[in-house]
């Protein structure tokens, strides 16, 4: 990509994803949430060659939320293969939103899918008597290639006094036998994991390691196997986006995931890495300016992968 050309995309992008901005509101429903600035925007692309190009609020803290259930979903594949993976959680979209518990208790003798908060606690209890909190932390600053990333207390707190909803979701879970692990410590694990500090760069960082196959785009290590991302990237493209997942995928044509903090990363296969910060979000919790903004995007860089 021509660096002259990206700067003005990138530019006009921020313009009409700041236009969304009024639109959308900040989470609330975990408090601390709420304080997040709604007018923040950042906007970070990073590409194969080691070139990173950043507008607006890039180096911001924030939580990364529901990204976390990709970096969890791929050391559960790592660890124990797709295969086993994919007998305690599905890979269909549900089109319900992300905290639904409905379809599981009605339709499904596992959740829908890891992108969703029942699909992600059961992809965890998958993991949690293999790996510590710290050692996936480590793993998110590999992934990331960020050491700054730490855990958030104050919304790690304010989340676990307001998750009744997910902790029903995994005692259900449990009275159905697709976990089998203790309820407080798969809750545990799934808000600190939901609870750690990125930003926009992080963001596109992993991403760009998901887009280069799993190969470091920085040390040339193969991080994650091929299987492993080709599943990950697959679960993001068709669950990546709550229930606007369809309707993102037409429009955009890329395996993405966002996080009710605000945070949303796309994986351009080959090509680059974009992270997106923007607290404001639509209704169904995607960041609002950066669906916007990766759908033009998508436009003028000709990303889409069909
Ligand atoms: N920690 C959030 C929750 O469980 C994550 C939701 C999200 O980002 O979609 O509600």
């Amino acid at each position: 990509m021509d660096a002259e050309r990206l700067r003005e995309v990138m530019g006009r992008a921020m313009e009409i994803g700041r236009e969304k901005i009024p639109l959308g509101s900040v989470a609330s429903y975990i408090p601390e949430l709420s304080k997040a600035r709604k007018d923040a925007l950042g906007l970070c692309i990073a590409l194969p060659d080691g070139s990173v190009y950043k507008t607006g609020d890039t180096n911001i803290r924030f939580t990364i939320q529901s990204i976390s259930k990709v970096i969890s979903l791929c050391k559960a594949l790592e660890l124990h293969g797709p295969q086993e993976v994919f007998r305690h959680v599905g890979m269909e979209p549900s089109g319900e939103a992300f905290n639904s518990i409905v379809e599981l208790d009605l339709q499904a003798n596992r959740p829908f899918n890891p992108m969703i908060n029942s699909g992600a606690i059961a992809v965890e209890s998958t993991i949690i008597d293999y790996v510590s909190f710290e050692d996936m932390l480590e793993y998110a600053r590999l992934l990331c290639n960020d050491s700054g990333i730490t855990m958030n207390r104050q919304v790690y707190h304010s989340e676990m006094n307001s998750c009744d909803r997910n902790r029903a979701i995994a005692y259900l879970l449990k009275s159905k036998e697709i976990i089998t692990t203790n309820v407080d410590n798969s809750i545990e694990l799934y808000t600190k994991l939901c609870s750690l500090n990125v930003t926009a760069e992080s963001l596109a960082n992993f991403a760009l390691l998901l887009a280069k196959g799993g190969v470091s785009p920085f040390t040339g290590e193969r991080l994650l196997a091929e299987e492993t991302v080709r599943t990950v990237l697959s679960i993001m493209l068709t669950c990546g986006m709550y229930d606007g997942s369809g309707r993102f995928a037409v429009e955009v044509g890329v395996p993405t995931k966002s996080g009710v903090g605000g945070g949303l990363m796309a994986a351009v296969h080959g090509r680059a890495g974009v992270g997106i910060y923007g607290p404001s979000l639509d209704k169904r919790g995607n960041c609002i300016a950066g669906c916007e903004m990766m759908k033009q995007l998508s436009r003028d860089l000709g990303l889409h992968m069909f």
